[in-house]
């Protein structure tokens, strides 16, 4: 069975409120990527989840919610941190890590935690609405494949989901920042969508978890990071991608100033960067290239999670 790419209108939000409710899956737009939801009560459909992504039943899922009432519906604590920045950030590309109320199991890998976000796209919002459901939902792709930023990437890399609500490209078209705040610090838990700095006005300081980012600057080492993100091309890091070797199979990523013959050209802007990475991705897997040649972002903390995707794209 192949799936359907629907319009987010009534008849297409209430056929996927019935697959929710069902217990079936649905993959919907949210502004980082489009999630492969699941009704975060339903053990069901959160096995279909994994198992339609071939996910490791280790990495926890984030839940989508309607509103900070259903966040803190699904906390045992909520902090005041927690309220402050969803005050700031929330809908929005940000996710936030808390104590796990014991009645859910099942989305949290095992953990006492739980991760929670109102997304900021209309179309999210009206199913999160009209389902009356906290829905669990990971990027709608394969586990360590290129996430999906329309609906059209959905089905490439997941044939088998039932239905697909488009809701157009995606805004930010990278995933959300993670913050845990159940450290006596909030610690970052993954670089996303939005910038530290900008947290860092709400929160104060936010402690970084590895090494690799402690100063945002640093180069991260590709080869040691854990493989996620990827095209099916093999994906190299290169300083000056004029320069390096290329075949007729070498397709190149850079930006504008690193300007390279041939190339998929990004902006010099990181958010407009971000928006089209996947994009330009999928667009160079699709042309058949063995080889991505990526030229290297810029340093510095605007560029952190950037550099995060693109590092676990190159990893082995
Ligand atoms: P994805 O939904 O595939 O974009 O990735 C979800 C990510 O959210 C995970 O890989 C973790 O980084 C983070 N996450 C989700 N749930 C938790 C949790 N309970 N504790 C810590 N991190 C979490
Ligand atoms: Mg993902």
């Amino acid at each position: 069975m192949t799936g359907r790419i629907v319009a987010p209108d009534d008849g297409g939000i209430a056929e996927a409120v019935e697959l929710l409710r069902a217990e079936s899956v649905v993959a919907f737009p949210t502004e980082t990527v489009y999630g492969l939801g699941a009704d975060a009560f339903s053990a069901r459909a959160i096995g279909e989840v994994y198992r339609l992504k071939n996910r490791p039943s280790w990495n926890p899922l984030i839940v989508h919610v309607a509103d900070v009432e259903a966040a803190r519906k699904l906390a045992a604590e909520w902090p005041a941190a927690a309220d402050r920045l969803a005050a700031a950030f929330w809908p929005g590309p940000l996710t936030l890590v808390v104590r796990r109320a014991e009645h859910l199991t099942g989305v949290g890998a095992g953990n006492a935690t739980i991760a929670l976000r109102i997304p900021a796209h209309e179309v999210a919002l009206r199913l999160l609405a009209a389902s009356g459901l906290p829905l669990a939902a990971p990027s709608a792709n394969r586990s360590e494949g290129i996430s999906p930023t329309t609906a059209g990437h959905v089905l490439r890399s997941l044939p088998d989901v039932p239905l697909v609500l488009d809701g157009g490209p995606s805004s930010w078209g990278i995933e959300s920042t993670v913050l845990d705040l159940t450290t006596a610090v909030p610690t970052l838990l993954r670089p996303g969508a939005l910038a530290l700095r900008t947290l860092r006005d709400v929160t104060g300081s936010i402690a970084l978890r590895d090494a690799e980012a402690a100063d945002g600057t640093a180069r991260p080492s590709p080869g040691m990071s854990r493989r996620h993100y990827a095209p099916r091309a093999t994906l190299r890091w290169v300083g000056d991608a004029n320069r390096a070797d290329k075949t007729d199979k070498t397709g190149v990523l850079t930006y504008e100033g690193k300007e390279v013959e041939g190339a998929e050209i990004l902006s010099a802007d990181p958010r407009e960067y971000a928006a089209d990475l996947y994009a330009a991705l999928h667009r160079l897997d699709d042309a058949g290239v063995t080889e991505i040649l990526v030229q290297e972002p810029p340093d510095g903390e605007d560029w952190l999670a950037i550099r995060d995707r693109l590092s676990r794209a190159a990893a082995k």
